[in-house]
C-alpha cells in the first residue's frame, strides 16, 4: 500500500471568489469530481479552527507535528525557503548586506541595504570560505533576494539566545551580539567572530572595489538579526518505519519534506509556479510508486494566482492540474494498492491576496476509504462530506488507511 498526498497551495477560497462560489467550485474538474464521487470529502482546518496559517506552519501540522510546539521562528524557516540545508539544531540568523566605514577600530554603518544590492551570489560564495574552525562552528551563508540573505551556524551547544548586530539605523557602530545567558556566549562570539571576517573578505572583493569605481555603496558587511533555532523534529519515515518522497518546486517545501525524513526527488520542469510542468510531475509520481510508501506532491501555482488577486487565473490553474496533473494519474494508479489525499496548506481568498483562517477541503480515496454522497471536489460539498472538520494531521491519517505505521497503546 501506498499514500499519495497532493497539497494545491492555497487551494481554499470563499464564495465571493467568484461571483457566489470559490475558485475551486467555479473550475471544471472532471476527474478530481469523480474521484470524490469514488471516495470521501471534509474540511480541514490546517492548524486549528481560526488559526490563520503560513506554509510552513500548515506544512508542520499536515505532516503530524504541533506547529505550537516545534515552530521557533520564522529565521528557521525562511533559510529553508531560500533552499538551504537546514538540520535539527542549527542556529539560522536572517541577514542583510551593508555598507560601513571603518573609523577607530569600528565598523560604521552607511547603509543597511548596500543600496539595494541586485546580486548578493557572488559575495555569498566568498563568505562561504570563512572558516570558523578554532570555534567549533561552521557556516552556512546563502543571499536570496537583493540584499536580503541568511545564515547557517552549525556545532554543538550553540544557541539562539544572541542579540542581533544590526543596529537599525545609520551612522552607529554595527553592534556586538551579546549572549542572553553563559550558555549563549559561545554562538555570540561565533556572531561576533563572522561579522568580522566578512567584513575583511567583503571589503577586499573586487566586485566591491569596482562598485566603489562606479561610485556604487560597497556591501562590504553582513547585519544579523532574528536568531532561530531549527527544532528537531522526529521524521515521520522513522515513526512509521517507511521509504517518503517529496516532489515539489518550491524551496520551502522541499526543506521541510526533508525534516520529515522524506527523500527530494529532482523533478525537470517542477517550478514551484504557475508554468510549472504537471504531467512531469505526474510521471514521477508514477515511478515513485514503485519505491516509496508515501509520495507528497506539492503544487504552488494555485497560491501565486490568488496572491496576485487573480481568481480566473486561480480557477485555469486548478482546471490544468486536473487536465494534466490528475487525470494522467487517476489512468494510471494501480487502485487496489494506492491511497490518495487531495487538499491545500490554507484558504488564500484572491480578493484578500493573503491567507485566511478558513478551512480547506480534503478528498481521500482509495480501497479502505468509506465513500459519502459527495459527487464534487469543492468546499459546499466538503461541508457535508463523510469525514466531517478536523485539524491538519493529512499524513498519518493517509498512512492510516494504508495499514502504516505504530499502534498506540496495547
Ligand atoms: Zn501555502
Ligand atoms: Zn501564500
Amino acid at each position: 500500500m501506498a499514500g499519495i498526498l497532493v497539497i494545491l497551495d492555497g487551494l481554499g477560497g470563499r464564495p465571493t471568489d467568484l461571483d457566489g462560489a470559490t475558485c475551486l467550485e467555479r473550475a471544471a474538474t472532471p476527474v478530481l469530481d469523480e474521484l470524490a464521487a469514488r471516495g470521501a470529502l471534509g474540511l480541514m482546518d490546517p492548524v486549528a479552527p481560526g488559526v490563520r496559517p503560513g506554509s510552513d506552519t500548515s506544512h508542520l501540522s499536515i505532516f503530524g507535528y504541533d506547529p505550537q510546539r516545534v515552530y521557533t521562528g520564522r529565521g528557521a524557516f525562511e533559510a529553508l525557503g531560500i533552499g538551504m540545508d537546514v538540520r535539527g539544531g542549527d542556529i539560522c540568523l536572517r541577514a542583510n548586506f551593508a555598507t560601513v566605514e571603518e573609523r577607530n577600530g569600528q565598523l560604521i554603518v552607511l547603509d543597511r541595504r548596500a543600496g539595494r544590492l541586485a546580486d548578493g551570489k557572488p559575495f555569498a560564495d566568498a563568505i562561504n570560505g570563512i572558516r570558523l574552525d578554532e570555534l567549533g562552528v561552521e557556516l552556512v551563508f546563502r543571499s536570496s533576494t537583493e540584499h536580503r540573505g541568511a545564515l547557517v551556524l552549525r556545532g554543538p551547544g550553540l544557541s539562539s539566545a544572541v542579540s542581533e548586530t544590526d543596529p537599525h539605523e545609520v551612522g552607529v557602530p554595527v553592534r556586538q551580539a551579546v549572549g542572553q545567558d553563559a550558555e549563549a556566549r559561545p554562538t555570540a562570539d561565533a556572531v561576533n567572530a563572522f561579522t568580522q571576517r566578512a567584513y575583511m573578505v567583503l571589503r577586499d572583493h573586487p566586485l566591491n572595489q569596482e562598485r566603489i569605481r562606479r561610485g556604487e555603496p560597497a556591501a562590504n558587511a553582513i547585519l544579523l538579526r532574528g536568531a532561530a533555532v531549527m527544532p528537531h523534529l522526529q521524521p515521520v519515515t522513522t515513526e512509521y518505519g517507511i521509504e517518503g518522497a517529496c516532489i515539489a518546486g518550491g524551496a520551502l517545501y522541499k526543506g521541510v519534506a526533508r525534516l520529515a525524513g522524506l527523500d527530494v526527488l529532482h523533478v525537470a520542469g517542477a517550478t514551484g509556479d504557475l508554468n510549472t510542468d504537471l504531467r512531469a510531475k505526474a510521471r514521477a509520481v508514477l515511478s515513485a510508486l514503485d519505491k516509496f510508501d508515501l509520495v507528497f506532491v506539492h503544487i504552488k501555482g494555485t497560491d501565486n494566482a490568488a496572491h496576485d488577486g487573480n481568481a480566473q487565473a486561480k480557477r485555469k490553474f486548478i482546471e490544468r492540474a486536473d487536465r494534466e496533473f490528475f487525470a494522467p494519474l487517476a489512468e494510471s494508479f494501480p487502485w487496489s494498492r494506492v491511497h490518495l489525499c487531495v487538499s491545500g496548506d490554507h484558504t488564500t481568498p484572491p480578493a484578500v491576496k493573503e491567507h485566511t483562517a478558513d478551512p480547506v477541503s480534503v478528498l481521500f480515496v482509495g480501497p479502505a476509504v468509506q465513500p459519502d454522497q459527495c459527487r464534487q471536489f469543492g468546499e459546499r460539498a466538503a461541508g457535508r462530506g463523510g469525514l466531517g472538520r478536523f485539524s491538519g494531521r493529512l499524513v498519518p491519517q493517509l498512512l492510516g488507511y494504508c495499514d502504516l505505521g505504530p499502534k498506540f497503546g496495547a
